[in-house]
């Protein structure tokens, strides 16, 4: 089965110069979806799109009456602060919007004209929540940060044998999730350090950020009704980067048995837009289980998986200090990484997620757990980075860091590239953590 189709042309030019130039995130074979409005303005959020340097105004597109059929509906149904009824509509929609606006964007489109007006320089517009997310589940599909995760907190049994069978996952929190740009106090809770006879109470002493994708669900499923791994892809629709604020000493302290709970839960960011899945199909690649280990369960098990599931989505991370900006000084990357590495697809965590009958919702958001890839460079966190808060990390300028400090500004990006096709990017998912209250 091809996923390619007109709008990933390489030789696609728009007359939007910007898109054009080598390197930028949102060439016309990208076509991101967002929520938007001009800065400091009172006007009503709505769904825009990027294209260059600019933000096409779907409002305005759906006034204009230039498109046809279900390329119209999804423009009129995207002309609203939460895009999850466009969302909800399904592939057909969100496809047939895609080709319209590729076409109209098109050197030479005949709605050049009316769609000029549309456009809002992206340095002049503030960014929303693209959708309302009423539940979000956060995977843990990175077996390397699950093994040096593992081996961190249960030095004796990192990996633990449900590992290579279940898409592991827990129920996170949706009401805390906020857009790039998020500034959070720097969480307080119960810690207990591992010679204490008991807790104490106080500020995080071991703040950190997990390098993740959000995976935004479309069209959703009935109370009940499984969503087959063939079908599966048909429900996703679309990617954005993803930053998992951990609370490591209040999670060592409080995670079992149950998980994770206030050590997610004060803040979570996400990327202004969303990347769509058939935005991404030139970056498809071959899904592998290594022979030595388990198989999927047949109901995880599929050959459009194994051919075409994983995504190679490049990542890194970079922390800006206040030191940084005092002195106009460069972020300091400290890792990169990619999500071809990753133990499970999404096609497997939306089947999982339902095989019980465990209904989904447009707008619902599944994080892929921290995306560390095989090198400990590539690491996802500063937990594997500082190797538990043993060893320094130093940064650009000089600055050490197990883990994260006041001030300090994590952001994190993703692009993708292929032989034969142009770059997309993700744009970037900033956060800054600010003194605890
Ligand atoms: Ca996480």
């Amino acid at each position: 089965m091809s996923f390619i189709n007109e709008t990933h042309d390489i030789n696609l030019k728009s007359w939007v110069a910007s898109a054009n130039q080598a390197g930028n995130d949102f060439p016309i074979q990208n076509l991101p979806f967002a929520s938007f409005r001009r800065k400091g303005s009172n006007e009503e959020f709505r769904g825009g799109v990027a294209i260059g340097d600019q933000v096409l105004d779907l409002a305005a597109v759906a006034a204009a009456n230039i498109f046809d059929g279900v390329a119209q509906e999804a423009v009129e149904a995207a002309n609203a602060q939460a895009l999850n009824e466009f969302m909800g509509l399904g592939k057909a929609h969100w496809s047939g919007l895609r080709l319209a606006l590729s076409r109209a964007l098109r050197e030479g489109s005949e709605h050049q004209s009316a769609l000029e007006s549309a456009l809002v320089a992206q340095d002049d517009v503030e960014y929303a929540l693209p959708c309302h997310i009423g539940d979000y589940t956060d995977f843990y599909t990175s077996i390397y940060h699950a093994t040096a995760v593992g081996s961190l907190f249960r030095p004796d049994n990192p990996l633990l044998p449900n590992y290579k069978w279940v898409p592991i996952g827990y129920h996170g929190r949706a009401s805390s999730i906020d857009v790039s740009g998020q500034t959070f106090p720097r969480p307080k809770g119960q810690t207990k350090a591992p010679d204490a006879d008991a807790p104490s109470f106080g500020p995080c002493k071991r703040l950190d950020y997990e390098l993740e994708l959000g995976i935004y669900l479309g069209k959703g499923n009935e109370l009940g009704e499984a969503i087959a791994i063939e079908d599966a892809e048909d429900h996703v629709f679309g990617f954005c980067l993803f930053n998992d604020w951990s609370a490591r000493d209040l999670q060592a302290w409080e995670y079992q048995p149950l998980g994770p709970f206030l050590a997610k839960n004060f803040a979570s960011t996400v990327s202004p837009w969303i990347v769509t899945t058939e935005a991404l199909a030139p970056y498809r690649t071959a899904w592998h289980r290594d022979e030595n280990d388990p198989q999927p369960m047949s109901y995880l098990e599929s050959a459009q998986n194994r051919e075409t599931g994983s995504f190679d989505i490049q990542m890194d991370v970079l922390i800006e200090t206040d030191k940084m900006r005092s002195e106009n000084a460069a972020p300091s990357k400290v890792s990169e990484s990619s999500f071809k590495h990753s133990y499970w697809t999404v096609a497997q965590m939306v089947t999982h997620h339902t095989v019980n009958g465990c209904n989904f919702l447009p707008g619902d958001m599944l994080g892929s757990g921290t995306q560390s890839g095989p090198e400990h460079e590539e690491a996802g966190s500063l937990l594997e980075l500082s190797r538990g808060g043993k060893e320094s990390i130093t940064l650009s300028n000089g600055e050490e860091r197990k883990f994260l400090e006041d001030g300090d500004k994590v952001i994190m990006r993703g692009w993708c590239e292929a032989d034969g096709f142009n770059r997309i990017g993700f744009g970037s998912v900033e956060g800054t953590v600010l003194p605890a209250k």
